[in-house]
């Protein structure tokens, strides 16, 4: 058994969509130097632009200083696939949430990624025991689920597989507080502590909606007003990512097997017209026109 590095200097983030970069800029900016990998050198590239266009509004706003902006983005490396990533001493996958792609990913990065670094998942549903059960390292595996936007978002929630050694489990703890994150630690469960509870509450939304108890709007506005959440279920739905909701929700459904946690037909047909949110520019709401 490899001992997993302690000391964490090149941080691989794999996945560069809107968790990647956003791990990615939280990382550089928190003084690692990081390799952003994703499917194709110009979608990294893209993650990148998108860190820097970022960064750029809080010079604007000046809140950050240009030098800082320029160090930052000068310690972000885009990558190609996961053999990009092989010198990195701890790698954050925040690919698709799919269990197939997952397990592929983490038995090509078991392969690619240096002996003994620790490979973490920022799955917001899937069992770290299974992913870890795909690699040759599974002690150095560990879930790292950071919440969006990154940058934002105070927690991470720490989850153990049944095999994290507790090496790997204190240096991602570490990692985390050098982030400036909170931390919470979750039992290895579908949806852990922050999706088990999210995730039903935005489906509940989904069935409000689609039995007309009300617009969209009222039912967010009701969240907002009536429960003091600072968004309503549905506009954080299009913010997580449709596809992102309901491939939890499916996770939640088939792992738990409780119909109470199926999802709601309005938010699979959305997925399905690809009506994902922001992302994709319609999901609940219409964001086309800004
Ligand atoms: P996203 O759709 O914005 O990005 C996913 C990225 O993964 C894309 O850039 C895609 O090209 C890349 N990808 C797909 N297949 C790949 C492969 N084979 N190799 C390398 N890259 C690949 O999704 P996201 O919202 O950033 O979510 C990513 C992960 O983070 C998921 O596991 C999700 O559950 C988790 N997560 C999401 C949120 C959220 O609010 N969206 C919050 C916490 C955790």
């Amino acid at each position: 058994m490899n001992e997993p590095i302690q000391s964490i200097k090149i941080l691989g983030v794999l996945g560069a969509g809107q968790m990647g970069a956003g791990i990615a800029q939280v990382a550089a900016q928190a003084g690692y130097a990081v390799q952003l990998a994703d499917v194709t050198l110009e979608q990294a590239s893209r993650g990148r632009d998108g860190i820097a266009k970022i960064l750029q509004k809080s010079v604007d706003k000046g809140k950050l200083a240009a030098a800082d902006r320029e160090a930052a983005l000068a310690s972000i490396v885009p990558a190609l696939g996961v053999e990009g990533l092989a010198d990195c001493d701890l790698v954050v996958e925040a690919a698709t949430e799919n269990i197939e792609l997952k397990k592929r990913l983490f038995e090509a990065l078991d392969r690619a990624v240096k002996p003994g670094a620790i490979l973490a998942s920022n799955t917001s549903s899937i069992s770290i025991t299974l992913l870890a059960a795909v690699t040759r390292r599974p002690e150095s595996v560990v879930g790292m689920h950071f919440m969006n936007p990154v940058p934002v978002m105070k927690l991470v929630e720490i989850i153990r597989g049944l095999q994290t050694s507790d090496q790997t489990y204190a240096a991602t703890m570490g990692l985390a507080q050098r982030l400036n994150k909170t931390t919470i630690t979750s039992k290895d469960s579908p949806g852990f502590i922050v999706n088990r509870i999210l995730i039903p509450l935005i489906n509940e939304a989904c069935f409000a909606l689609q039995e007309g108890l009300g617009a969209a709007e009222d039912i967010d506005t009701g969240a907002k007003l009536g429960l003091n959440h600072p968004m309503g279920p549905l506009e954080l739905a299009d913010l997580i990512g449709l596809d992102t909701c309901l491939a939890i929700a499916d996770v939640l459904h088939r792992e738990l097997g409780d119909d109470k946690y199926r999802a709601a037909n309005v938010l699979r047909m959305h997925v399905a017209a690809g009506w994902l949110g922001r992302k994709s520019g319609r999901g609940f709401y219409d964001y086309r026109k800004g």
